[in-house]
């Protein structure tokens, strides 16, 4: 199986690092025509504002129609990226899950914290819920989920975890705790979708 890392700037080595200790090849994608050998995509986090820029429309073009077709997983500036509404400031967001995203959405205070969430149990997790360490830096928040989105992580009453169809979404960064299971949840996703097979979204 072979995924690709949105390596355009942000923590995208740590999401290499997990994804190939648990077995997968990994392509460090900073060009839109290498998106076209991989058959899934993690968008690490970084600064949303600053991927737009780097994509350019073509990019940004390029990756929309990515989404629609391969398993993608966004985590923090990537999950923002993946989002069909994003606030605090509007910008633009490729509409592959139906949530309304806010960045920043903390405050200084909490800029940024390792706390316990839970992951639920899910049709990416087939195990009962339980408790799983999430770091969140400069955090967004997941203000409204559409009817086709399935939670699949929450931290107090705020849903921190998505997934829909084949995109999943995260505001912490799993790859920078030791626990694998989040990366996992998604490789498995890739394998259910299949290598270069098209599944329709939920
Ligand atoms: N605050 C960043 C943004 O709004 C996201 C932070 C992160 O990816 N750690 O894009």
């Amino acid at each position: 199986m072979r995924v690709g890392v949105l390596a355009l700037q942000g923590d995208f080595d740590a999401h290499r690092r997990r994804l190939e200790e648990l077995g997968a090849e990994v392509v460090l994608v900073k060009k839109p025509e290498q998106l076209d050998a991989i058959d899934g995509l993690v968008i690490p986090g970084g600064e949303s504002g600053t991927f737009l820029k780097l994509l350019g429309e073509d990019g940004f073009e390029k990756l929309k129609q990515f989404v629609r077709l391969k398993p993608t997983f966004g985590t923090c500036a990537g999950a923002i990226l993946l989002a069909t509404e994003v606030e605090n400031p509007k910008q633009a967001g490729l509409g592959a899950i139906d949530i309304r995203i806010r960045r920043n959405a903390y405050g200084r205070q909490l800029d940024s914290s390792i706390r316990e969430g839970r992951l639920l149990q899910s049709s990416v997790n087939n195990k009962p819920a339980s408790p799983l360490e999430m770091v969140f830096i400069r955090a967004p928040k997941i203000e409204h989920v559409g009817t086709g989105v399935e939670v699949i992580a929450t931290e107090g009453d705020d849903k921190v975890a998505v997934r829909q169809g084949r995109t999943m979404a995260a505001t912490f960064h799993p790859e920078l705790s030791e626990d694998t299971r989040v990366h996992q949840a998604f490789l498995d996703l890739i394998g259910t979708c299949g290598p270069h097979t098209l599944v329709r979204r939920l």
